[in-house]
């Protein structure tokens, strides 16, 4: 039988990943290109991700869109919810998942799933920027640092120094003001990192923690964020082996599904 080749795209607010799937299973490109919808993004991770493959659009069966855009990719055959694709991205590759979080660049979003699959209950910060990559993208521009650099900041921390307020723009105001009294940069970035994971850990909380708890979305590459997040809940967290790539993943998982 001829191999089916099914894509996923995540039309993010910062970020547009895109997977390519052979046979529902095997992932044979991707592409995660940092501009989300409503820019050149979506477009570009679409055909960085055919190349990434050796394939062209007639040779893909189905082509699911995921994401904050999800309803203004054309090419698209099927949309789906984000929470759909995450839940069923990190079922395919974790059946023993029972806890997702996924933190992107405009929200977090907590998922608790069935043994088989099934999204029960979610819970999701979208009104606030404290708690979501974007805080974070604030606070790396401040510190003159790129967003990968604050998990290597972070590991290099002997203290942590608090940020106290909750709110973005204020926080930005403490960090600057932390930072012209010359602060140890690791124990501030510490603090930042630990600011987020404090708002997610909330959310968690109140959803209820089931393990085994797994982690996705951008802020997943945050190694200082998981970290403190493992610290607020008291749970060994395992980041997603394919992190911010889950809801494409998942979105070209379900396309497999709907063709079978
Ligand atoms: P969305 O789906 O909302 O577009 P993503 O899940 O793609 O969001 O996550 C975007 C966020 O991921 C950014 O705001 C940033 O905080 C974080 N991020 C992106 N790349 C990296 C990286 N290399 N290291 C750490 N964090 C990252």
């Amino acid at each position: 039988m001829a191999d089916v080749f099914t894509m996923g795209i995540d039309l993010g607010s910062t970020a547009s990943k895109c997977v390519i799937l052979k046979n529902g299973k095997e992932v044979v490109g991707s592409a995660i290109i940092p501009a989300g919808t409503g820019t050149t993004g979506p477009v570009r991770a679409y055909e960085e991700c055919l190349a990434d493959a050796g394939l062209k659009r007639e040779d893909l069966s189905m082509i699911v869109s995921t994401g904050y855009g999800r309803n203004s990719f054309e090419q698209a055959d099927l949309v789906i919810s984000e929470l759909s694709a995450h839940a069923t991205g990190v079922h395919a590759m974790y059946p023993d998942a029972r806890t997702l979080i996924d933190i992107g660049g405009q929200d977090a979003k907590v998922m608790s799933i069935s043994e088989k699959g099934r999204l029960d209950n979610f819970i999701m910060n979208d009104k606030c920027a404290a708690g979501t990559g974007r805080f974070l993208e604030v606070m790396a521009k401040v510190l003159e640092l790129d967003i990968s650099e604050l998990k290597d900041y972070d590991a290099k921390a002997e203290g942590f120094i608090n940020i106290s307020s909750t709110c973005t723009v204020f926080a930005e105001s403490e960090v600057i003001s932390q930072l012209s009294n010359n602060v140890d940069i690791p124990s501030l970035v510490r603090g930042i990192n630990t600011s987020v994971a404090v708002r997610t850990a909330s959310l968690v909380k109140r959803l209820g923690v089931k393990s085994p708890v797994y982690m996705s979305g951008g802020v997943a590459r945050n190694t200082g964020v998981v970290r403190a997040l493992e610290r607020e809940l008291g749970v060994e967290i395992t980041v997603s082996e394919i992190q911010q790539l889950n809801g494409a993943f998942g979105a070209a998982v379900y396309g497999y599904g709907r063709i079978k």
